[in-house]
């Protein structure tokens, strides 16, 4: 059977556009043009992934993914129209998986549909799974095969990364997941130890840096190495 995408988008040329880019890589498409109807759909049908707009005429597309994460987790990709950088960092705050900024190329979207539905799969990404090395229970990480001399967060950090990689994390989030006591003064601090972090990789290997500044948004780790 044909994983099913529901794109929930109001402009019916968009909508259609989507529709048919998916459906030429072979998925199963539902079209909705707001965003009521979503939630029970979700509870009757088995749906892959949601491409959803945020500017919708009856929710946000925000506060609709947060009801949606109440009740599941299935892959999120927000498109919106503001390409404003607080749009795309709350939309990855809020349990989004990805974002494509309008006017957007369909080919894209299909292909970042197929990213997010790989990575939701496990399937071993090159990054997580033979450039580093991760042993969670001695908690040490290995970087083409040489073990990395890290210090509590910087491990932390390291694999929040290796977890999902290509995820954009903001400093905010990467505090939370990686500090006890998470500080929203303590912003550089994540700054100094991605910092450290680098240096330590790049002794190991000087040619590639792994992590990816967005400028603006956050880290992340480089897809594909
Ligand atoms: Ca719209």
């Amino acid at each position: 059977m044909k994983p099913k995408i529901l794109i929930v988008e109001d402009e019916p040329a968009i909508a259609d556009t989507i529709q048919y880019a998916l459906e030429t890589d072979g998925f199963a498409t539902e079209i909705l043009n707001s965003g009521g109807p979503a939630l029970p759909l979700l509870k009757a049908e088995k749906i892959a992934l949601i491409v959803l707009d945020i500017g919708l005429p009856d929710i946000n597309g925000i506060e609709l993914c947060k009801k949606i994460r109440t009740l599941s987790d299935v892959p999120i990709i927000f498109l919106t129209a503001r390409s404003d950088e607080i749009d795309r960092v709350v939309g990855l705050e809020i349990g989004g998986d990805d974002y494509v900024t309008k006017p957007f190329s369909p080919r894209e979207l299909a292909a970042r549909v197929k990213a997010v539905l790989r990575r939701v799969k496990g399937d071993p990404s090159p990054a997580g799974k033979t450039v580093f090395s991760l042993d969670t229970e001695k908690c040490r990480i290995a970087y083409f095969g040489t073990r990395l001399d890290l210090s509590k967060y910087e491990y932390n950090l390291l694999t929040v990364f290796i977890n999902r990689p290509g995820r954009v994390f903001s400093r905010d989030r990467l505090m939370e997941l990686a500090w006890d006591e998470p500080d929203a003064s303590m912003d550089r601090t994540v700054d100094a130890h991605i910092k450290n972090l680098r240096a330590k990789l790049k002794t190991i290997r000087p040619d590639i840096d792994p992590i990816l500044t967005h400028r603006g948004m956050g880290y992340s780790l480089k897809e594909g190495l």
